[in-house]
């Protein structure tokens, strides 16, 4: 073995990647000229809620998206909450949704009055298993909604999903917080199922500092929805239903407007990266990354690896540790799975899904975000490179 302490990994003596530490994500409002001018003259308007900038970020979001309808919101899990009201969960009826997701998707189905079942993820992408969720919703008692995220930004699969939300005569709901950019067979995300309804938090790579966007072709639901994030009110204070203050402010709908500026090219260059990321790395045993299909557009919200332990020879908590000594931030996305949680642990669904079990233990997401340059991504790239031949030395077994 080499004693060349420019090649050990930092955990074992070596120069760490990144003496001054690299964190997950770096968050840097593109523009901000234009984003300061924006702001003075929503400030000049004297109105801060309710008012054109907000129609004007509807728009530009419609249009990207090339979908009739978006209505902004407050954040993505109120929007989630209102669309899966207006699809009439309810009673505590069965919301079929994935365990390898964020929480907020299950969250939301909670809160709208109905209950997470949950399904699993396929293998190749961790996105929802059409099958599993076809069987899953057979065995359902009154099932409400089927929902499905696109993780990390890797479209779902989104035909065959409606084929199964039909057969189960459920609408089809998606929790497109990291999708913002991602195309499905040349259809952006947005496009598909009862309603698809996207984030932008600040983890998120269209960013409004909080914020979400429902996008729908039913403009039934828009109108409702329209409504529902003003409590109900449809203008005369005679509420139609029990609606919630969900509205995007003023201020954060100028940040959005000045973040989908040039999207198209951050999601290029995101994709770009991986791509580096995977070429770096390529050959490495046990070491994959999730993708989207080919012909298909990811965001990648997330750069997250996939760990076949035994063959890289560390577990992800491992590598994660080795990745520290480097400088370099990660995160286990999703670890523990929905199902998992505590929250749900009522349900009684945790031993329900192995094979969404052995993927969240399996994945490790690093740094990634929409201005980082080749260089750095390489330099993670290379670490990971470095760690792998010392994994034996670094089990300490
Ligand atoms: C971030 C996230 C959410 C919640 O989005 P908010 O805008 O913070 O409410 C929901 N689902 C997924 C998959 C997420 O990553």
């Amino acid at each position: 073995m080499t004693t060349d302490t420019h090649a050990l990994p930092a955990a074992l003596g070596g120069t760490p990647a990144f003496p001054d530490g690299l964190p997950l994500t770096r968050v840097r409002v593109p523009d901000r000229a234009a984003l300061l001018e924006r702001l003075g003259s929503v400030l000049d308007s004297g109105q801060l809620t309710n008012g054109r900038t907000v129609a004007e970020l509807e728009e530009a979001a419609a249009k990207l998206l090339d979908v009739p309808h978006a209505v902004a919101v407050s954040n993505c899990t109120a929007g989630l909450m209102l669309v899966l009201q207006a699809a009439g969960v309810g009673d505590g009826r069965p919301v079929v949704m994935p365990g390898f997701t964020f929480s907020a998707t299950a969250h939301a189905a909670h809160w709208a009055g109905g209950t997470p079942l949950f399904a699993e993820a396929r293998e190749q992408d961790v996105t929802l298993d059409p099958e599993d969720a076809a069987a899953v919703l057979a065995t359902a008692d009154r099932p409400a909604a089927l929902m499905a995220t696109h993780v990390y930004g890797t479209p779902c699969q989104v035909e065959r999903l409606q084929e199964v939300a039909d057969a189960a005569g459920v609408p089809l709901v998606y929790d497109s917080a990291h999708g913002f950019g991602s195309v499905r067979r040349g259809v952006p995300v947005g496009n598909f199922g009862y309603a698809e309804v996207f984030s932008m938090s600040p983890t998120k790579v269209a960013v409004a500092g909080e914020g979400g966007l429902v996008a729908t072709h039913d403009a039934e639901l828009a109108q409702r929805l329209r409504h529902a994030r003003d409590y109900g009110n449809p203008g005369d204070y005679d509420t139609l239903f029990p609606g919630l203050n969900a509205r995007m402010s003023e201020l954060h709908a100028a940040v959005g407007l000045n973040w989908l500026a040039g999207l198209p090219e951050r999601v290029a260059h995101r994709g770009a990266l991986v791509a580096e990321f995977g070429a770096a790395t390529a050959g490495l045993p046990g070491l994959r990354l999730a993708l989207p299909e080919a012909g298909d557009t990811s965001t990648f919200k997330d750069l997250t690896l996939m760990l076949d332990a035994d063959a890289f020879g560390l577990s992800a908590l491992r590598l994660a540790d080795a990745l520290r000594a480097e400088g370099i931030d990660s995160r286990r996305y999703f670890h523990p799975p929905v199902h998992r949680q505590r929250a749900y642990a009522h349900l009684g669904q945790a031993e329900a899904l192995p094979r969404t079990d052995r993927l969240a233990a399996s994945v490790l997401t690093v740094p990634l975000w929409s201005q980082m340059d080749a260089a750095t991504v390489r330099r993670i790239a290379d670490a990971v490179v470095r760690i792998q031949p010392y994994a034996e030395r670094l089990r300490g077994d």
